[in-house]
C-alpha cells in the first residue's frame, strides 16, 4: 500500500526516514492524463521516490465561487496517481499549509516582470498565490526534482525564477503540454464544459496550431486576424499575445522563437492555451580552445538530442589539406581566390554512423587530422577570404537550425542567436593528454607531451589573436571548465541547461 500523508509533521518523520531523494509532483487534486504523464515521467527517470501532493490552494483563486466549484476527487485521484507511479501521496488540509497565528510561513510575491504579462494582470494576486504555497511545499518536502507541466508555462517561468532568487536546491523537470485526443489541453477544469464549450475551446486552440504551421511557411503571423476569426465564433477572448517566450515582454526583431498564447472564457470556465513559434529550429553553439573536448562532447549532445552534428573546424582542415595538395601559395590573393571560387566541401554519414568530409569529391576525414594540417590550419582560418567562404557554408547548413555546431567563432559569428552558447574549455594540461590520447590524430600520440603543449599554445595564440572572429567566449555563452569532469558529465550538464532553456514541445517537433 502506497504511503498515505495528511499532516505535516508527519511529512516530515517520513521525509527523515528515506534513504533515496525525492521527485515532486505538486498538484490540486482531479488528476487527469497531464498529471499522470507527470508522474510516470518522474517515476521512469531515476530512482528516487515519487511524492504527489493533492491541495487545492486557495491563495491561487480570486474567486471564491471558482475555488467553491473546484472539482475534488481524493479517492479517485490516490487510485489514479498510485497507478501512475506515485509512492506517497501528501493531502496537506488548509491548516497545514497556512497554520494559523504562524508567522514563519512566508506570503511571497511572483517575479515582477513575469507576472505583469498574460494571465498575471487578468488574475491578480494569483501568482502570488502559487509561488506562496510551492515556496511552503518545497521547504516541508525538500525534494530533489520538481515536475511541472509546460501547459502553465508562465506559472513554470515565474517558479524557475523563484527558485533561483530564493536558491532553492531543486531542478525543476518539465513535460509538454499533454493534449485530449482533440487537440485540446487537459486540465482539471475541462469537466465543467458543455459539448458546445468544448467545440468553442477546440476551435481555439486549433487556431493557435494553424498559426503555428502557418509561421513556419511565412515566419510572421497577423494577430488582428486570428482575434477577428475567433470573435467571429462568438469566442470571448480575455488575451491572445504574441512575446518572447522567457521574458513575456515584448519581441525583438531578431528574435527566433516567441510564444503565442491566449486565454478564452467558456461559460463560466476560463481556459489557457498556447504555442510556439519558431523561424527555425534550435541551435547550440559550442566554441573553445583546441582538445577541450568540443568534438566528443558535442558529437554525443547531437545523438542524445537528435540534431544535426556540425563540425566546423574540419571545414577549415579540409580547406588546409586542398591548399596543401594543389601546393597553393595562399599568401597570393588571386591564386587563393581562383580555388576558393570553386570548391564543395559536404559531410556525409557513413557505413559506422559517423561524419565523412569531403572537400571537391575528395573523402578527407582521417588525412585532416594530421600534425602537418594542424600545424597550417590557424594560419589559414585567419584569411578574410577563407572565413567568408566557410562562414557562409556555415549558415547555410544551419539556415533552418535544429543543429549543434563547434568551433571557435560559432556564438561571436556564425551563430550569433544560438539559443545556447557554450564555452568549453580546459587546462593546457589536461588539454594536450587530451590529444595525446585522441584516437583520432594518430601524429599527436607520438608526440612529447611538452612538445603537444607548446603547439597547442601557438595554436591558442593564433586563434585567439587573429584580426576576424578571433576565438573568444560570446557574452552570452556559458563557460564550463572541464578539468577534473567526465565526458558524461559534461554532456549532461550541457543537455540540463538546454533542457531548461528550450520548452519541450519544441523539442519533440
Ligand atoms: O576544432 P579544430 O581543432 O578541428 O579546428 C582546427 C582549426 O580551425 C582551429 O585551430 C582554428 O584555427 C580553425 N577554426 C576556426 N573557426 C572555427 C573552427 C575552427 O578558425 N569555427
Amino acid at each position: 500500500m502506497n504511503k498515505i500523508i495528511r499532516k505535516t509533521e508527519e511529512l516530515e518523520q517520513w521525509r527523515l526516514e528515506l534513504k533515496n531523494d525525492i521527485n515532486f509532483i505538486p498538484t490540486m487534486g482531479n488528476l487527469h492524463d497531464g498529471h499522470l504523464k507527470l508522474i510516470s515521467t518522474a517515476k521512469s527517470s531515476n530512482c528516487n521516490i515519487n511524492l504527489v501532493s493533492i491541495f487545492v490552494n486557495p491563495l491561487q483563486f480570486e474567486s471564491k465561487e471558482d475555488l467553491k466549484n473546484y472539482p475534488i476527487t481524493i479517492g479517485k485521484d490516490i487510485e489514479i496517481a498510485c497507478s501512475a507511479g506515485a509512492d506517497a501521496i501528501f493531502i496537506p488540509d488548509r491548516a497545514d499549509i497556512y497554520p494559523p497565528n504562524n508567522k514563519s510561513i512566508s506570503y511571497l510575491k511572483a517575479s515582477k516582470e513575469l507576472s505583469s504579462a498574460l494571465c498575471g494582470i487578468r488574475r491578480e494576486g494569483h501568482f502570488d498565490g502559487v509561488c506562496t504555497v510551492v515556496f511552503r511545499l518545497l521547504k516541508l518536502v525538500q525534494p530533489k526534482n520538481l515536475y511541472l507541466g509546460e501547459k502553465d508555462w508562465q506559472q513554470l517561468l515565474i517558479l524557475k525564477n523563484l527558485v533561483l532568487e530564493k536558491k532553492l536546491n531543486v531542478n525543476i523537470i518539465s513535460i509538454p503540454t499533454q493534449r485530449d485526443s482533440d487537440g485540446i489541453p487537459l486540465s482539471s477544469r475541462n469537466v465543467h464544459l458543455s459539448n458546445k464549450e468544448r467545440k468553442l475551446i477546440r476551435f481555439f486552440s486549433n487556431e493557435l496550431l494553424i498559426a503555428k504551421n502557418n509561421f513556419k511557411k511565412e515566419k510572421k503571423i497577423n494577430l488582428k486576424e486570428i482575434i477577428q476569426k475567433l470573435s467571429a465564433e462568438k469566442i470571448l477572448i480575455e488575451y491572445l499575445d504574441h512575446l518572447h517566450p522567457y521574458t513575456l515582454q515584448n519581441l525583438g526583431a531578431d528574435d527566433n522563437i516567441s510564444i503565442l498564447a491566449g486565454a478564452i472564457r467558456c461559460g463560466k470556465t476560463r481556459l489557457i492555451d498556447h504555442v510556439f513559434l519558431m523561424k527555425r529550429s534550435p541551435i547550440i553553439a559550442i566554441d573553445g580552445p583546441a582538445g577541450s573536448g568540443k568534438s566528443t562532447v558535442t558529437k554525443l549532445i547531437a545523438n542524445k538530442l537528435k540534431l544535426l552534428y556540425l563540425d566546423t573546424g574540419a571545414m577549415y582542415r579540409a580547406l588546409s589539406w586542398l591548399l596543401l595538395k594543389e601546393k597553393i601559395d595562399y599568401k597570393k590573393e588571386t591564386e587563393l581566390n581562383h580555388i576558393l571560387k570553386d570548391i564543395s566541401i559536404v559531410f556525409k554519414s557513413n557505413a559506422n554512423s559517423h561524419q565523412d568530409i569531403f572537400i571537391n569529391n575528395y573523402c578527407v576525414t582521417e588525412e585532416i587530422r594530421s600534425q602537418e594540417i594542424s600545424s597550417i590550419v590557424s594560419k589559414i582560418s585567419s584569411i578574410k577570404e577563407v572565413r567568408q567562404l566557410l562562414v557562409e557554408e556555415q549558415r547555410k547548413i544551419g539556415e533552418s537550425g535544429g543543429l549543434v555546431a563547434e568551433g571557435r567563432d560559432i556564438g561571436t559569428t556564425v551563430f550569433p542567436d544560438a539559443e545556447l552558447k557554450i564555452f568549453l574549455t580546459a587546462s593546457i594540461n589536461e588539454r594536450a593528454k587530451r590529444r595525446k590520447s585522441d584516437k583520432k590524430s594518430k601524429d599527436s600520440q607520438e608526440i612529447d607531451l611538452n612538445k603537444l603543449k607548446e603547439l597547442i599554445k601557438k595554436r591558442d595564440f593564433e586563434d585567439s589573436n587573429r584580426e576576424i572572429s578571433p576565438l573568444i567566449k560570446a557574452n552570452d555563452a556559458i563557460e564550463i571548465i572541464t578539468d577534473g569532469y567526465s565526458i558524461n558529465e559534461v554532456v549532461d550538464k550541457i543537455i540540463d541547461l538546454y533542457n531548461d532553456k528550450i520548452p519541450k514541445e519544441i523539442q519533440i517537433q
